[in-house]
């Protein structure tokens, strides 16, 4: 089975709208996201505008404060402070990656915990690995999208073997602390990681986030995994495609996410259902 993170995204979308159409009368106003945006990266630049159109979607008010490329360090976290204070914004967004002259340490450290929609705070990632991580806690989107995949496609957690590719503060942790609470035995790989197959072929579970195209191959597949792809990279003709070699993993894979159209619009609809936990938080 295919899981569509397009289709799941959707109606978790819808859901949420319905959600936050009550919130004028019970709270006096909708959820307002702002997202900051340094450069002209055109992978990000699309990252925000479907962060807008997301926000539409679900009827947030959203802000966008596009800045030129050469905006100092100091000024970005300026504009954070000032975001933090401010008390019509719940959530704040800097898109990543930033330009090289700007601290992305700095900038992740200096928004609020209470309004960091990424869940990239140290104090949020801190919550995340306590042993139980309390529901006040701002968990990474993709993250949490890729739980939300596997429960869609009915796949059991609890005492399976799950294998994560990749070791990412972003994804390959986070899920891997996810899967665990989750009650799954998880094995997590990296560059270093000898005998790659032999681990991945025990995967009940297997997710792949390493940025390599096509990497995973069906002989590296148990049959009947669930095969989560994390991957945005380009194939041989530039054309967008995941870690996994779709065509020889699916006919193994008892539930596979397609790459586009899997985990990338889930990690979006997560950062909505973030933001109204921010929002929510602070009421
Ligand atoms: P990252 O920071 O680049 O880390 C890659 C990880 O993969 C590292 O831990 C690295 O190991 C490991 N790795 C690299 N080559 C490997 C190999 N041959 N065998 C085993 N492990 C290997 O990755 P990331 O930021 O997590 O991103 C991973 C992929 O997911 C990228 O394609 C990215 O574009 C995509 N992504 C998608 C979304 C989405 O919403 N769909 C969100 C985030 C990321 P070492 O630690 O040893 O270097």
């Amino acid at each position: 089975m295919v899981i569509s993170g397009k289709e799941l995204a959707a109606k978790l979308k819808a859901e949420m709208a319905e959600q936050v159409k009550t919130f004028p009368d019970k709270y006096g106003r909708v959820p307002h996201l702002v997202v900051i945006l340094v450069g002209n990266d055109p992978g990000s630049q699309t990252y925000v505008r479907n962060k807008e159109k997301a926000c539409d979607v679900v009827g947030f008010k959203h802000t966008t404060y596009r800045l030129p490329e050469e905006t100092s360090g100091q000024e970005v976290l300026d504009r954070i402070v000032e975001l933090n204070t401010d008390d019509t914004v719940d959530g704040i967004l800097v898109q990543l990656p930033l330009p090289r002259h700007i601290s992305e340490t700095k900038v992740i450290e200096t928004i609020s915990k209470e309004k960091d929609v990424d869940g990239f705070h140290p104090l949020n990632t801190a919550a995340l690995w306590q042993k139980r991580p309390n529901n006040t806690c701002i968990i990474p989107c993709t993250p949490m999208g890729i739980i939300k995949l596997l429960e869609e496609g009915g796949v059991e957690i609890a005492g399976k073997k799950a294998v994560v590719l990749g070791r990412s503060q972003i994804v390959g942790l986070p899920i891997s602390k996810l899967l665990l609470d989750r009650n799954a035995t998880v094995t997590i790989c990296h560059s270093r990681t000898k005998d790659l197959p032999e681990v991945t072929r025990q995967a009940d579970i297997l997710v792949a986030a390493i940025g390599k195209a096509k990497f995973v191959t069906g002989d590296m597949v148990k049959e009947g995994a669930a095969v989560i792809d994390v991957g945005m990279d380009l194939d041989e003709n530039g054309k967008l495609c995941g870690d996994v070699d779709f065509a020889s993993v699916e006919p193994k894979a008892s539930v596979i996410t397609p790459v586009p159209g899997g985990v990338g619009p889930m990690t979006i609809c997560c950062l909505m259902s973030n933001t109204i936990q921010c929002f929510l938080n602070s009421r």
